[in-house]
């Protein structure tokens, strides 16, 4: 492998958590080991140790009850019929000179004459004396008999040793599959975690101009990667939702412009024919304001209803009393009522309230408003009510005005549709489609009940004043 591709798998996160877990593995298990090596040799010592002394114990009762020649017998009997004899004995006499002698035929290798050194003492005195390969010690105990006696009884580190080699060698054993095995077992740990992450970059990966249905699988395990999958499913949605409507609103403001500009164009293409006609001219100029009039309030309304659904409209959410809304929104168009002797009548009770955007709102009374007065018959009646139903508040505009063809009600909501029987009416057909928009910004519904010649009745419900998030 070379160095740059080495360097590059360190800035994988896969293969660092690989060298994390594994590393955390491969040390605990070196530690446990270490441990269980500590207190191994640490008890065995502590039994050698016990050992030792008890036979020093054991061979000085002997002197006391015996003197030195049951002592000797002693060791001399066991020397015989004991295949195995571990513990070295010496006895001293005076100036440390050695009286009797035990010591096991595979100890031979340590230098007995340090011994000589050792004080004569009443209480136990340990010393160490190292072989001559410097592999075994012999941990030898003495204790003054009498003032004429030195007793020493020792144990070679050797039989210890080998147990502890014997471990050692079983640890190497060990170690090397283990190493293995952690490394192993890292990878696939690291393997798994990343999976959800690893779906993330082939779904980003996917994703592209024209391209934004791919989603993150979700493994439904319910941690915080399961989470994140879930979050950026739902922007992806979301963005997709705004591209989409994005895109059809700029088809639909495309459509829906070309008539009143072809209109427009016609109105001056024929002013220009008039054989500079000055009334014409003037007739077509005027023809041609009013057009690019209704086209602005078109584009203007178009933009608005584009903005509402496809959640891009700000609405400056502020908490609204119901009743002070309709008052303004009624109050605005009494006159124009009163000119077609229609009776507006409203009625809210003026503890009511809604969360939402004033001006949005009165936008959309405003148009249900003018509507229902363009609809209706001179001497006919609208009432504006509103009332608390469970958690919504419903608004109703009810006119005693033309009705609406039951095969028509499901398409007044459409862009620029208008029925048969209102084309007499000025209009353009938006003002319905910007009520649904902007109510539906706001979280509420539309409905309209109608029957020809007798009247139509719009209803808003929203959710009131704390229920809108
Ligand atoms: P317009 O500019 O034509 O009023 P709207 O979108 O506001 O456009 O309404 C769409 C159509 O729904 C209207 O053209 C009309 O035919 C019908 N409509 C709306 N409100 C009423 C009503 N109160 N009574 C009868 N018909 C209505």
């Amino acid at each position: 492998m070379s160095l740059r591709s080495l360097k590059q798998l360190r800035k994988k996160i896969g293969f660092r958590l690989t060298v994390w877990y594994s590393g955390i593995f491969i040390l605990s298990a070196l530690f446990l080991f270490a441990l269980a090596y500590f207190f191994l040799s640490s008890s065995l010592n502590k039994q050698d140790y016990e050992a030792i002394q008890l036979r020093l114990e054991e061979l000085s009762a002997l002197y006391q009850t015996g003197g030195r020649e049951l002592l000797e017998r002693e060791v001399t009997i066991e020397k015989k019929f004991e295949k195995k004899i571990p513990f070295f004995v010496r006895l001293a006499g005076r100036e440390n000179k050695t009286l009797f002698l035990f010591i096991p035929y595979q100890w031979v290798e340590f230098d007995i004459k340090q011994l000589e050194k050792v004080p004569f003492n009443t209480t136990i005195t340990w010393a160490r004396l190292p072989g001559k390969n410097n592999r075994n010690v012999l941990e030898v105990a003495s204790i003054s008999l009498s003032n004429d006696y030195l007793l020493q009884v020792g144990k070679s580190t050797e039989d210890r040793e080998k147990t502890l080699r014997h471990f050692r060698e079983i640890f190497t054993a060990v170690m090397v599959p283990l190493i293995l095995f952690g490394f192993a077992g890292g990878a696939f740990l690291a393997f798994r975690a990343l999976r959800p992450i690893r779906h993330l970059i082939s779904t980003v990966r996917s994703l592209g101009p024209g391209r934004m249905d791919a989603r993150v699988p979700s493994l439904q395990t319910g941690d915080e990667l399961d989470e994140l999958a879930t979050l950026f499913n739902g922007m992806l949605e979301k963005i997709e939702t705004l591209i989409n409507g994005m895109r059809d609103s700029l088809d639909n403001v495309a459509h829906d412009l070309r008539t009143p500009i072809t209109r427009f164009r016609g109105t001056a293409e024929m002013a220009l024919q008039s054989d500079q006609n000055p009334e014409i001219c003037r007739e077509a100029l005027a023809d041609c304001i009013e057009e690019s009039e209704r086209m602005l309030t078109m584009l203007n309304t178009l933009m608005d209803i584009s903005e509402a659904v496809t959640g891009v409209m700000k609405l400056d959410l502020k908490s609204v009393n119901v009743s002070a809304l309709i008052e303004g929104v009624a109050e605005l168009y009494r006159y124009v009522a009163e000119d077609k002797g229609i009776l507006v009548h409203t009625l809210a009770s003026n503890d009511l309230y809604l969360t939402a955007d004033p001006n949005r709102m009165r936008q959309v009374l405003a148009n249900l408003l003018d509507n229902a007065i363009k609809y209706t018959p001179n001497g006919g009646r609208i009432d504006i009510e509103a009332n608390h139903s469970g958690q919504k508040i419903v608004i109703l505009v009810k006119d005693t005005g033309i009705g609406i063809h039951p095969e028509e009600v499901s398409r007044i909501w459409d862009r620029l549709y208008r029925c048969d029987q209102s084309r007499s009416q000025k209009g353009l057909g938006l003002g319905l489609s910007l009520v649904k928009a902007i109510v539906q910004a706001h979280k509420g519904q539309v409905k309209v009940f109608s029957e020809p010649g007798k009247g139509s009745t719009f209803t808003i419900s929203l959710p009131s004043d704390d229920h809108l998030s």
